[in-house]
């Protein structure tokens, strides 16, 4: 799989167009479960990570990867810029110049065990890792990663929380959809439409 400059400016360009677009809803999530900051932190990031697109892109994909992470880590706040932080650059660390299929996805799995390593966190707890870790199932099952996210996002409605703000609210935690469950969908989804799955 070669990820050329112009693909790479692709790629940062629809996950932070997405991104920034949904920056409403992704708040209206997180006033119903957490403290409304989620769309503003996001988009804040993002707009960040677009400010450098040319520059980012310039990079080859791990060092690219490594650079949208820490400019998560140091513009979103709150807890999902770490998280989304390291998701980005643990990928970066993980991903071959230019890696096969099989490469890609295992570096997904090693970016997921490091998101969940540092929110001391695992799948069950209604948070981006419900999104994410069904994604890499689909893509190893050979199915369709959007549809997985898009579903697994939608999943987490019923779902009681067990980590981060949502955490407080306990049983008034169910019936709302999860802020940074949908932000890794709509991350999911604008890397599927660009690579063209789904
Ligand atoms: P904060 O909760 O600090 O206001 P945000 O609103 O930006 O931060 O992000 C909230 C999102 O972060 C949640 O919807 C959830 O998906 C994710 N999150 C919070 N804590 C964890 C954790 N320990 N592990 C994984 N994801 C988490
Ligand atoms: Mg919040």
């Amino acid at each position: 799989m070669r990820i050329d400059a112009a693909l790479r400016k692709d790629l940062i360009r629809a996950v932070a167009e997405t991104i920034i677009a949904h920056a409403g809803e992704l708040t209206e999530l997180d006033q119903a479960v957490g403290d409304g900051d989620h769309g503003l932190n996001m988009r804040r990031g993002f707009a960040a990570v677009l400010a450098e697109v040319d520059a980012i892109a310039a990079q080859p994909p791990p060092q690219a990867l490594h650079s949208v992470g820490m400019t998560l880590v140091t513009k979103v706040g709150g807890a999902s810029g770490p998280l989304f932080g390291t998701l980005f650059m643990r990928l970066g660390a993980a991903l071959p110049e230019e890696p096969t299929r099989a490469e890609a996805i295992e570096a997904l799995a090693a970016a997921i065990e490091a998101v969940k390593a540092r929110g001391k966190s695992d799948v069950g707890a209604k948070t981006m890792l419900d999104v994410l870790a069904p994604v890499l199932a689909a893509l190893r099952a050979g199915g369709d990663p959007r549809a997985a996210a898009d579903a697994a996002a939608e999943a987490t409605r019923p779902m009681r929380a067990l980590r981060g703000r949502a955490s407080f609210l306990g049983e008034r935690s169910i019936g709302h959809v999860d802020p940074g469950a949908r932000s890794a969908a709509l991350i999911v989804g604008a890397v599927c439409g660009v690579l063209g799955h789904g």
